[in-house]
């Protein structure tokens, strides 16, 4: 049988709790013609993940939506064998199919995986849609030059830690937001950044301004509120602020609008704000990302943390946690055997 979580019958409250998901489970499924049956091995857990189950973006019934690493069972796709390791979208269930038919969101491609590259966990991560967000945001649209201020909130997390490296390796001071001491630390230690204040701070805003003497010349939004309160009054003349993500928004009413109350305040600066779809930039940039991205991480230019959980009973309980910042780095569930993991050492 394939197990799965799916949203339960109940009211999708503000954030989730307990009630909120189902465990169900079907036949296994078989293959069509330009189909593969995969075994799940890692469900990448993310914030806009919370966001389609609010807008009742997933039919009814269905596993939870989520961006998974995988090992071909059964392969009807030619150029696909069983064994071979691939991205696909399984969600919150055991195995999925992929292929013709297979509803997915549109610029989530299935692809076979090179576990050459990195530890095959990475596809949801570093080299895959978080590290290409990072690499949009902060690169492409926040375009940082050497010397210039950057902040980044959220910046222990599985997007922020890779978006302040990108700017470090560009020669700017940054400066991260996070939780917790341990979180802070691993920002100024670990990742290099020259400054981490916390959001739990009651002195967030004049701890912030402290470490940017200089004013903030970029922004990478990931959290909203009192974060944004803090680097609003810090901008720069001619700075640039990317919108990628309000996690400090989630649990608004539905209709309430933070990016655009964000975007005029800050234009009201004369920031310029783009706001930031992952999907806009895979296209014409997910190959050059990868090829540049897999470099830096096996140069050890950029480090990467990932916070893994074990089994599908853990799926409800670690996505909690993680809306409410319980993850140190990016958060992952392992729901099966990952026969890869002994052959490097990580
Ligand atoms: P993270 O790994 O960063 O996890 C979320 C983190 O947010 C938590 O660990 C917590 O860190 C922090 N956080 C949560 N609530 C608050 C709060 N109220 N105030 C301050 N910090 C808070 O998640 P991701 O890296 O996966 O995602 C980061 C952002 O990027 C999200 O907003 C997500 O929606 C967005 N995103 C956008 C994409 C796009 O295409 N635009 C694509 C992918 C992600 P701490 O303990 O430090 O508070």
């Amino acid at each position: 049988m394939n197990r799965y979580w799916t949203l339960s019958d109940r009211p999708v409250g503000a954030w989730p709790e307990a009630g909120t998901f189902e465990r169900r489970e079907d036949p296994i499924p078989t293959p069509g013609v330009g189909q593969a049956l995969t075994r799940t091995i890692y469900v990448s857990l993310d914030p806009y993940q919370w966001g389609y189950k609010r807008r009742g973006v997933e039919p009814k019934g269905a596993p939870c939506h989520a961006r998974t690493v995988a090992q071909v069972v059964e392969s009807r796709i030619p150029g696909l064998s069983a064994g071979d390791f691939v991205f696909c979208t399984n969600g919150w269930a055991e195995y999925g199919l992929m292929g013709e038919g297979v509803p997915r969101p549109g610029y989530m491609v299935p692809r076979k995986l090179d576990p050459s590259l990195g530890p095959i966990s990475w596809a949801v991560g570093v080299l895959g849609m978080l590290g290409l967000t990072a690499y949009a945001g902060m690169v492409l649209q926040c375009a940082p030059k050497a010397g210039e201020t950057v902040v980044v909130s959220a910046a222990s997390g599985g997007v922020g830690q890779i978006a302040g490296q990108l700017a470090k390796l560009r020669g700017c001071r940054v400066v991260g937001i996070a939780g917790k001491p341990e979180k802070q630390r691993f920002v100024t230690e670990v990742l290099g950044y020259d400054a981490c204040v916390s959001h739990l701070s009651p002195t967030l805003a004049a701890d912030l301004a402290a470490a940017c003497p200089n004013g903030v010349d970029a922004y990478f939004e990931n959290v909203g509120g009192a974060c944004f309160e803090a680097v609003l009054p810090l901008f720069n003349p001619g700075a640039r602020m990317s919108i990628c993500g309000l996690i400090a928004h989630y649990g608004d009413a539905p209709g309430a609008d933070a990016g655009a109350a964000e975007r005029a305040a800050a234009e009201a600066r004369g920031v310029t704000v783009t706001n930031l779809f992952v999907g806009d930039y895979v296209a014409d940039h997910h190959d050059a990302f990868l090829n540049e991205m897999s470099g830096w991480v096996s140069a050890g230019k950029v480090v990467y943390r990932e916070d893994i959980r074990e089994g599908l009973e853990a799926l409800p309980s670690a996505f909690a946690e993680m809306l409410k910042g319980g993850n140190f780095g990016k958060m992952l569930v392992r729901v099966g055997d990952d026969s890869t993991r002994d052959l490097r050492v990580v």
